[in-house]
């Protein structure tokens, strides 16, 4: 069912850019201006320094920035992933509306659709495929929405008497995760589930779905979801929860962001923390490739008998020099249980000396759970964990993981994802799956991404991730394996443009790693989030059987197509760039 008549839409099969003739007056531009009480400017391309002098004050300033996801993050004409070789390249949009409240976003969505513009949006920035910018386009940037709220007995609007009272947070769709984990772990003691990068936004994850270091436990962001106040492509706020709007609800639950409307305002479940996260870190070199062999077979089995439960997540990488490092985080399990699991395996491992070694320093602990995203506290008690926005003025939570360091401001080279169902860790598939994971691992780095699989997750945990959008194999896959490559450069940029022949064949690499792995899960379906911006069937891949139901609410609410995104719910009717309808 349309919301509105199909005239209103009908005449808009092109979007209009900066050198057409219907492009907006400035005098239409300054009513925006006003109307949204000056937070309308055009959009600086900060790249643009080293573009026209590398040498030169400016680019040598945002040279010394590109790498703080904070900086970037501030900017509006930058994204924190700089483009993918073949795919995309970040370029800003023709103008911004730096959104403070709801009203400013329904200006902003008023005027793309009423002057047939290209609307983009953007919060945290992080989107690997590019979808949170858009050349000629009109920016609606959430950043400085960031409030954050906490709720001792929150009921959706709607939903007195169906549904009782619970603890919740309601975060502005400008904040990032760690803003949330701040005041909903280190400062409250509770928990939120979102992502593991701590700058990814918070309603840009939630529309994905959304991973974090321990959603084995929890299930997605998505499924823990309660409102959220969206503005449609209409110009309507409206309130999508179980009661009210509950199929927009439902598609904003993991059916991809920048797609159904603008997000102003999310409310998501808060549960009780444990007393305890951790994690295991360690890694083992094989001396040969039959000992690698062995070594990724007795892992698998390792996996399935002691780390396959919701006390489990995060990673394990298997490296084409064989070396299996283990990077995983722990729920609800004191150092001394933790320390007791791996022993096993260690014990396996020193079974066979002369095939082994273990690399490095291996950590094995807990912390208490409320210092989990406690920057000032890790200074003391962890190593090196968190990186810390240098600039003056920054806060003292304006921190990243490490580990993520390597992703900011970088450009893809390749990068795929699929589900491996959790029947490969049945006895009789042990070794199917060891072999492919053998054979993929000649061609690339393959990383096991077990939080992202969501099979031997709690009973509540599964139920409320089934009643999401999402690919629906997400629920009976043990983990996601990603594998993705990427490096520095930038495009346009004499002498440091990215290096395409490397990016070619890296590409082609992951690609034959990713052909030896769907032998073994041909129908995993793949994380749309981070997946291939060359995806095949990425309708099916993204979203399974949920697709057709995902395309008929897209219909009701934007039936106009004004959101676009690359291989998003209803892309296919628009050319690559979304400015002309097919
Ligand atoms: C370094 C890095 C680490 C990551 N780690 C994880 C992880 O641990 N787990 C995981 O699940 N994913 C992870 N991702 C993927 C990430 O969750 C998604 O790309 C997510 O969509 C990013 O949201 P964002 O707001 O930061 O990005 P943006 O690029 O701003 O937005 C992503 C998409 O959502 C749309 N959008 C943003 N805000 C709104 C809004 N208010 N209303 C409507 N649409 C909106 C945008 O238009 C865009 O299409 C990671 C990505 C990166 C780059």
């Amino acid at each position: 069912m349309s919301l509105w008549p199909r005239s209103l839409f009908a005449k808009s099969v092109r979007r209009r850019r900066p050198s057409d003739a219907e492009w907006p007056s400035a005098a239409a531009w300054k009513r925006l201006h006003d109307q949204v009480q000056g937070r309308l400017t055009p959009v600086e391309f900060p790249l643009s320094a080293c573009i026209h002098d590398v040498e030169g004050a400016a680019c040598r300033n945002l040279l010394a920035n590109i790498k703080n996801p904070y900086y970037v993050g501030d900017q509006p004409g930058l994204t924190q992933t700089l483009g993918w070789v073949d795919g995309w390249f970040t370029k800003p949009s023709a103008y911004v509306v730096a959104a403070e409240n709801v009203g400013d976003i329904t200006a902003a969505v008023n005027f793309a659709r009423e002057n047939n513009l290209r609307l983009v949006v953007k919060g945290g920035g992080h989107s690997y495929q590019g979808t949170s910018n858009a050349a000629d386009s009109l920016l609606v940037w959430t950043r400085r929405m960031h409030d954050i709220a906490m709720h001792d007995r929150f009921v959706p609007q709607g939903c007195s008497g169906t549904h009782a009272p619970q603890r919740a947070v309601t975060c502005g769709a400008g904040a990032i995760w760690m803003q949330a984990y701040d005041a909903v772990t280190t400062k409250a003691g509770f928990y939120v589930q979102g992502g593991g990068c701590t700058t990814v936004g918070v309603a840009g994850l939630v529309q994905s779905g959304g991973f974090g270091n321990f959603s084995k436990h929890y299930g997605t962001a998505a499924a823990n979801l309660l409102e959220a106040e969206v503005v449609t492509a209409d110009g309507k706020v409206r309130i999508a929860n179980a009661c009210t709007n509950p199929d927009l609800f439902w598609a904003l639950k993991g059916g991809g962001g920048g797609t159904f409307g603008v997000i102003s305002r999310v409310t998501l479940r808060v549960h009780e923390l444990p007393e305890f996260l951790g994690g295991a870190t360690l890694q083992i070199k094989a001396s040969s490739d039959d000992a690698f062999r062995r070594l990724l077979r007795e892992f698998v089995s390792f996996y399935r008998e002691q780390l396959f439960n919701d006390h489990w997540g995060e990673q394990a990488y298997i490296s084409p020099d064989n070396l299996l490092r283990i990077s995983m985080v722990s729920h609800g399990l004191t150092t001394e249980q933790g320390k007791s699991v791996w022993q096993r395996f260690l014990d396996r491992i020193a079974s066979s000396p002369g095939a082994y070694t273990v690399d490095g320093t291996t950590i094995i602990g807990s912390i208490p759970a409320q210092k989990w995203w406690d920057v000032e506290w890790a200074k003391s008690h962890r190593e090196n964990v968190f990186m810390s926005d240098p600039r003056p003025g920054a806060g003292p939570n304006d921190a990243w993981w490490a580990g993520d360091a390597g992703q900011v401001s970088w450009t893809i080279y390749g990068f795929e994802s699929l589900w491996l169902p959790a029947t490969l860790l049945d006895d009789d598939s042990q070794d199917r799956l060891a072999n492919a994971l053998f054979a993929g691992s000649r061609h690339e780095g393959i990383g096991l991404h077990f939080n992202k699989g969501l099979a031997g997750a709690p009973h509540e945990a599964l139920a409320a991730s089934r009643d999401t959008a999402m690919n629906p194999h997400a629920l009976n896959a043990f983990a996601l394996a990603i594998v993705a490559d990427g490096g520095g450069g930038y495009p346009g940029v004499a002498g440091h443009e990215p290096d395409v022949a490397a990016a070619r064949r890296s590409r082609a690499q992951i690609h034959r790693c990713m052909t030896e792995l769907r032998r073994v899960a041909p129908a995993g379906g793949a994380y749309v989030s981070e997946s291939d911006f060359f995806e095949d069937d990425w309708q099916h891949a993204y979203w399974g059987g949920n697709y057709a139901r995902l395309a008929s609410i897209k219909k009701k609410y934007d039936p106009a197509g004004l959101f676009f995104v690359h291989n998003g719910v209803g892309s296919e009717q628009w050319s690559a760039d979304g400015f002309t309808k097919l």
